[in-house]
């Protein structure tokens, strides 16, 4: 199986449909450690690429994914908009036509480049990077071992989740959460839990 427009663009719905229904759990963790807004700015951001998706002709998935983070950085103020914006505009930009596992592990790659590079955080700093970096991993060691796209991304879901639940214990050191200091210890990240989510949709939409 490769990814494909239509991947590209069920994954993007099922990202929406993801945000939409967990919302509250992002703004509850947000509020403990942010400022409580960030199950809104993804649920605006992405109320926003579905409409820009509707009637959009798609030459390829990363036409799809590529007006899914333009989109994002353009409706969502706060630090996640313009991560995963970037993120997504480096996914398109690796996928014109569809792609192999091993290929779409590269898009991945340059997904998580592009928030390194914005974002500056290190693995440990609580952060998105703490769900993405895992979930890459576990995405291309799959990919290596002989897995089909499929089971490629449940291995990655499946590590995104573990790498979020792996941040309670951290103390940030990147965002608004870093200026509780010490006091950030003890609360899942809001960004790492939404990065599980969209490798989670990933991973139902593949699923045959
Ligand atoms: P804001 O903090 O501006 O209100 P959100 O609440 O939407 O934005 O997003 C907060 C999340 O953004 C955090 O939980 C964290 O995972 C992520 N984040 C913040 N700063 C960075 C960074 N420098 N690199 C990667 N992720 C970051
Ligand atoms: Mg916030
Ligand atoms: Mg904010």
């Amino acid at each position: 199986m490769d990814f494909d427009t239509r991947l590209a663009e069920a994954w993007v719905r099922a990202a929406a449909a993801a945000v939409d229904k967990e919302q509250e759990r992002l703004t509850e963790l947000d509020s403990a450690i942010g400022d409580g807004d960030h199950g809104s700015n993804m649920q605006r951001g992405f109320t926003a690429v579905m409409a820009a998706l509707d009637g959009l002709d798609p030459a390829g998935p990363g036409a799809v994914l590529t007006r899914t983070g333009t989109t994002l950085i353009s409706k969502v103020g706060g630090a996640a908009g313009p991560l995963y914006g970037k993120a997504f505009r480096a996914l398109g930009a690796a996928l014109p036509g569809p792609a192999d596992p091993a290929g779409f592990g590269d898009a991945l790659a340059a997904g998580l480049q592009a928030v390194r590079d914005l974002g500056k955080a290190e693995p440990g700093d609580k952060t998105i990077v703490d769900a993405y970096t895992p979930a890459l991993a576990a995405f291309r060691a799959a990919v290596a071992a002989g897995a089909d796209l499929p089971r490629a991304a449940a291995a990655a879901a499946d590590a995104a989740e573990r790498g979020a639940r792996d941040t309670v214990p951290l103390q940030a050191r990147k965002g608004r959460a870093s200026y509780l200091g010490p006091r950030s210890v003890g609360h899942q990240d809001p960004g790492a839990t939404s990065t599980a989510l969209l490798f989670r949709a990933l991973a139902d939409v593949t699923r045959p």
